[in-house]
């Protein structure tokens, strides 16, 4: 199950990073913490309060000090209507994979006759042939490293995001899309995997997906630029949204589709957007709401919340100034041989304001019942 172990974090505390999209200079803010290891259900409850994941690395982005603030973005797969465009895209590629093998159609339709197909239907069209032109198999593994998926990894950052040669390495790679904190094997139903796409036996595309107690969360997607005309990016969301609806059939909890963060101010990705019905994440409640109620809002100003609140801290933080001392006596840390104590018993706690600010940052960041289940160390 996803809920053995414990969740094991130490603070990496506030940083400052270049911005990705607007290109500004230390302009995106965000509070971190490496996981040793955690929980899927302890991520899913930190990704419900904003926070992502880039290897073993979790952050949670401050959405009011940052120039191009990050929603957390949901998409009801069980909901999913696809659009005029979207349907193209798919049509498209299967078009491309069945090729001159599509079998003949009945020459007459009823004059009254509408096609209706579910994405189900669509998506596993190629299978219903007989034979295809191509042959396209999508396998879902656990995540892991092969010379492979790097050097698809290294061909796309260099072709697509322009990364220098140099700069691509197994380590980073490693890094970001292989090592995770979630703990997965072949037997369980959750935690990291990658999804290969393989046409004529050549891998074309992989997917870097968490499998979470309530959602399919999109990590990355890399494919091979030779095939950008088949729209992989929009097709493999797809792909993942009849993932949501078929393991929605074992698990009733699990029914939504994180894309990642959702960036208004960046109309590259505003894309994620127009998935219909999605949400938006209400940085300082943590309540969800329609997309179209924060896009007017957002086109005016960069921050917003349906829940404003008079504070001096980050937005969604517990207030530091009003955590109990008692509270904190649930809070962790290894102190080695396995063993724990709660942390105001740890000298450095009493004698040193920096290391106690550190700490305090972290719970209100994480919020009470998590800092109470995770153990820092
Ligand atoms: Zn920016």
């Amino acid at each position: 199950m996803s809920n053995y172990g414990l969740s094991m974090v130490s603070i990496a505390g506030p940083s400052k990073h270049d911005c990705g999209y607007c290109k500004g200079k230390d302009t995106s803010i965000s509070f971190g913490i490496w996981a040793h290891s955690m929980t899927c259900a302890d991520y899913q409850d930190l990704i419900d309060r904003g926070w992502r994941r880039s290897g073993k690395y979790l952050y949670k982005p401050d959405l009011e000090k940052s120039c191009c603030p990050q929603y957390t973005i949901r998409l009801d797969a069980t909901k999913f209507n696809m659009t005029k465009n979207q349907k193209k895209v798919l049509h498209k590629f299967n078009r491309y994979v069945i090729g001159n093998c599509k079998a003949e159609l009945p020459a007459k339709k009823p004059a009254n006759y509408v096609q209706v197909k579910s994405l189900q239907d669509s998506i596993h069209e190629p299978e219903e042939q007989e034979v295809n032109e191509h042959k396209l198999e999508i396998v879902l593994e656990p995540s892991s490293f092969t010379k492979e998926k790097f050097a698809l990894y290294a061909k796309y950052q260099v072709s697509i995001h322009h990364d220098l040669e140099e700069d691509v390495s197994e380590s980073g790679f490693t890094r970001f899309l292989v090592d995770s904190p979630l703990k997965t094997n072949n037997e369980s139903d959750f935690g990291s995997f990658h999804q290969k796409y393989t046409v004529d036996g050549k891998l074309i595309a992989l997917a870097v997906i968490d499998i979470l107690p309530k959602c399919i969360s999109s990590v990355y997607f890399m494919y091979d630029p030779d095939y950008s005309f088949l729209g992989l990016g929009k097709y493999s969301a797809f792909r993942e949204i009849c993932l949501v609806q078929e393991y929605n059939k074992k698990f009733s909890d699990l029914k939504y589709y994180y894309m990642g963060f959702y960036i208004h101010t960046c109309p590259k990705m505003n894309y994620k957007g127009k998935y219909s019905p999605s949400d938006l994440l209400d940085p300082v409640s943590y309540k969800w709401y329609p997309i179209e109620n924060f896009k007017s809002k957002l086109d005016e100003t960069s921050f917003v919340t349906f829940d404003p609140i008079e504070r001096d801290y980050p937005p969604g933080w517990l207030d530091p100034k009003s955590l109990k001392e008692k509270e904190l006596e649930n809070v962790f840390v290894l102190i080695g041989d396995g063993r724990i104590a709660p942390i105001i018993h740890i000298v450095k706690f009493r004698t040193s304001k920096s290391f106690k600010k550190n700490i305090l940052d972290y719970v209100c960041s994480v919020g009470l019942e998590l800092a109470h289940k995770m153990i820092i160390c």
